[in-house]
């Protein structure tokens, strides 16, 4: 191994790999009991300290089985669609993930356990300065977040083996799409962003196989819309 290599290992906090207890307890109670069944999955939520994700006076309420409050009008996602969709994304140790709205960053620490390297976009800077210092907290070294309007993507990074997107757009642009490696898969909420109980949006998944997309609908789900242009 190089030795500049070597010493940024080094340099890294270590990675909890022991459960956490409040979160196995979060796993147990919300993904295990409702059908999650990727031992990988299940795992690096366990050992991952979901506080560390939340503002100050959510500190109580991180392993509570809503979304939360993370400030700018956002949220971090509930834990069982955390772990729907991180099973959804089927990843292997060797795949390049693309997240389009890191928000608390907690997905994307999620991901970063589970696959080589992740680039995850966030519009709000604040947002995306505070995403920084959580990964870094944590120890996942394998995370570049991006400042940018990410819905057309980055195609700095691509192609990406996943994509995953935490905010609801209407239809999901073919820019994206095409950002996807050759049987490619991406994950995604799509349909009304107006928010309310009245809303209508839909977790899918893509699969590419040479220029071909196949949608699968995988449930009923409300997230923040995605919004178009810079902040
Ligand atoms: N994955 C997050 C939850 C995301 S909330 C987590 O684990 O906490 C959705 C995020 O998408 C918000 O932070 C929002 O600012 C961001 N977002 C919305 N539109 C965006 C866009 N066009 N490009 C990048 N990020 C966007």
């Amino acid at each position: 191994m190089p030795i500049r290599r070597l010493a940024d290992l080094l340099r890294r906090p270590p990675r909890r790999q022991t459960p956490d207890p409040p979160a196995a307890r979060m796993v147990a109670d919300q993904l295990r009991a409702r059908g999650i069944r990727d031992e990988r999955v299940l795992g690096a939520m366990s050992a991952l300290d979901r506080r560390l994700f939340v503002t100050r006076e959510f500190r109580d309420h991180a392993f509570e089985d809503r979304p939360l409050s993370i400030g700018y009008g956002q949220t971090i996602s509930q834990p069982f669609i955390v772990g729907v969709m991180t099973e959804h994304l089927d990843l292997r140790p060797h795949h390049r993930v693309l997240e389009v709205g890191t928000g608390s960053a907690y997905q994307a620490a999620v991901l970063s356990r589970l696959c080589r390297e992740v680039v995850t976009l966030e519009r709000i800077p604040e947002l995306a300065r505070s995403a920084r210092e959580r990964l870094r907290s944590v120890g996942a070294g394998n995370v570049l977040v991006v400042q940018t309007d990410g819905s057309s993507g980055y195609s700095a990074r691509a192609p990406y083996d996943r994509i995953l997107v935490t905010a609801a757009a209407r239809e999901i642009r073919r820019e994206l799409l095409e950002q996807l490696a050759d049987g490619g898969a991406m994950v995604a909420p799509v349909g009304e962003t107006l928010g309310g109980p009245e809303s209508t949006q839909t977790l899918a998944k893509w699969t590419r196989t040479g220029d071909a997309f196949d949608r699968q609908d995988i449930m009923p789900v409300r997230f923040v819309p995605l919004v178009e242009g810079a902040e």
